[in-house]
């Protein structure tokens, strides 16, 4: 049995939480003042996901990059490799937010949005 502390990310509240581990498997948390936390624990010690933000080149934009998040939680240890593909994207201007940028990023059934319109 093992216990780790750590920090529910899933709302601004943070939340520290004490999870013990058994055979690879959440068996207790505390701490946690929601069920999401209990989910993000499991999802953390099984399948840890994180979101991306960062910004896409842009032609004919007011600005030369425009941010952009996904539209999901991407498997951690494959956000890199997905910032890395974005590094090769170039929009054209206008484009609105919520307008896909990438559609299904590297088959991971996740598409890259724009965070905001870009005249
Ligand atoms: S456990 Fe609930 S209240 Fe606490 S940080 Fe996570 S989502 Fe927010």
């Amino acid at each position: 049995m093992e216990t780790r502390v750590m920090n529910c990310i899933m709302c601004p509240m943070g939340c520290e939480m004490q999870v013990t581990i058994e055979a690879g498997k959440v068996t207790g948390v505390t701490g946690n003042t929601c069920p999401r936390g209990l989910k993000y624990a499991e999802d953390e010690i099984t399948a840890p996901k994180r979101m991306l933000t960062t910004t896409v080149k842009i032609e004919g934009g007011i600005l030369p990059l425009i941010p952009v998040v996904s539209s999901a939680a991407l498997p951690k240890d494959k956000v890199l490799a997905c910032a890395e593909a974005l590094r090769n994207v170039t929009l054209k201007a206008p484009v609105k937010e919520g307008d896909v940028v990438v559609a299904n990023i590297l088959g991971l059934n996740v598409d890259i949005v724009a965070s905001r319109d870009m005249e």
